[in-house]
């Protein structure tokens, strides 16, 4: 039997109306502070993530879908959302557009990492950039907005940190400090904390071991070593965020080990998520850019997973469709009538089906009452009769009559 591919999933219909509620909500609180939406291709050239995202990172090293599209030219399936987007607006000139450009998308990204709850290989993301504005209130806004796109569906538990990273520049000057801290404490690291000294001294921060613990915590703070204009933004955004009533906790270990991060960088989780807590995150870009060989221009972001909100969202309240009228056949001779009946039913606007699996009288009206229909047509050859469900009324009419009839009915309703 061929079933779906590992990591992968479908969507069926039950869980597709509570995504449907996702991206309402996400239009609205987004498309409410003027984010509009914008969809980029399913994939893109290779080197746009190598450049975008980075060489260093897990993702390009061992996660993208990477082939070649017969032409010799190397595609890779998109696994994350924001160099297509830089992108897009580098090869359509939105530099020329009032500034910043703020735009959101609702897309499927693709990452080949083991599967577990919350992690797959084909997932959603939910996500906002706005491209062109430096300024602490664009960071603020963007977080703010994230906290009541959760909150509008009900995410439990959530936790938000914050933190800056400077400048490239700073960091860099900061992680050599940092080496030469670990290498003085070398003797109470855990053996796989100093053999990454030299490579990647921040993971230090993550470390679980006792001995390596203690030496972090009193190892020098990023947040401590920013350059003046860097704190003064960060300490704007956090001021913004106090006034908008938005708790945080300041976690000056979050890091990212991308080199053209700068300045705010943040994480939602939720505690109702197992070991992938994450909900989702982002922060600021301002090197990214140049990186595409577009001009320098500033921005911030988020993405968040789709499916990480919908399991730590609990039941989500969705509308049962309605059904206005079902049509049914009295007899096999009455089909193109029926037909026409529920097809003109649905042009005047209600929402009709027609019965299409061939059942007995009795086993339509059950079928009728199971998906909830308003009124059921009966259709035979001498005439019509609707069916009001609720009441049990039963009025014989021609054809042409049923349609005013259930749209009157609606009204007086
Ligand atoms: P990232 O682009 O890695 O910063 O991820 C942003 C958000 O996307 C995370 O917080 C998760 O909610 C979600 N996410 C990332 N990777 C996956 C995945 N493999 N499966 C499901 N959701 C994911």
């Amino acid at each position: 039997m061929i079933q779906a591919p590992k990591g992968t999933f479908d969507v069926l219909p039950d869980d597709a109306v509570r995504r449907e509620r996702l991206e309402r909500e996400a239009a609205r609180v987004l498309g409410a502070a003027g984010y509009r939406r914008i969809e980029t291709p399913a994939f893109e050239a290779t080197e746009l993530f190598t450049r975008g995202v980075g060489e260093a990172t897990d993702i390009v090293q061992k996660e993208m879908y990477t082939f070649d599209d017969g032409g010799g030219r190397s595609l890779t399936l998109r696994p994350e959302g924001t160099a297509p987007v830089c992108r897009a607006y580098i090869e359509h000139g939105m530099h020329k557009l009032p500034q910043p450009v703020k735009l959101w998308y609702l897309s499927s990204f693709f990452r080949a990492e083991a599967p577990q709850r919350g992690r797959y290989r084909q997932f959603w993301q939910v996500g906002a950039e706005a491209i062109g504005s430096a300024s602490p209130e664009t960071d603020a806004e963007l977080i703010v907005l994230l906290a009541e796109l959760l909150e509008a569906l009900g995410v439990r538990g959530v936790k938000l940190t914050i933190s800056s990273l400077g400048s490239p520049e700073t960091r860099a000057e900061y992680r050599d400090e940092l080496r030469g801290y670990l290498r003085d404490h070398e003797q109470q690291l855990s053996p796989e904390v100093r053999g990454r000294i030299d490579l990647n001294p921040l993971r230090a921060f993550d470390a679980s071991d006792r001995g390596t613990r203690e030496v972090m915590r009193d190892a020098p703070k990023l947040l401590d070593r920013l350059a003046p204009e860097d704190a003064e933004h960060f300490a704007q955004v956090r001021a913004l965020l106090d006034d908008a009533g938005i708790h945080y906790e300041l976690d000056p270990a979050l890091v990212r080990g991308l080199d053209y991060y700068t300045r705010t960088l943040f994480e939602f989780s939720s505690d109702a998520l197992g070991a992938q807590s994450g909900v989702g995150g982002g922060g600021r870009y301002d090197r990214l850019m140049e990186l595409l060989d577009g001009p320098r221009t500033p921005g911030c972001g988020w993405a968040a997973g789709v499916e990480r909100i919908l399991l730590s969202a609990g039941e989500l309240p969705v509308q049962a469709d309605v059904v206005d009228l079902f049509v049914s056949l009295a007899s096999d001779d009455v089909g193109r009538t029926a037909f026409s009946l529920a097809l003109q039913a649905r042009r005047a606007g209600l929402n009709a089906q027609l019965e299409l699996a061939g059942r007995s009288l009795r086993g339509q009206l059950r079928h009728a009452d199971r998906i909830g229909a308003r009124y059921v047509a009966i259709v035979g050859e001498e005439g019509t009769s609707l069916k009001n469900m609720e009441t049990g009324e039963q009025l014989e009419l021609s054809p042409n009559e049923v349609i005013p009839t259930i749209l009157r009915g609606s009204r007086l309703s």
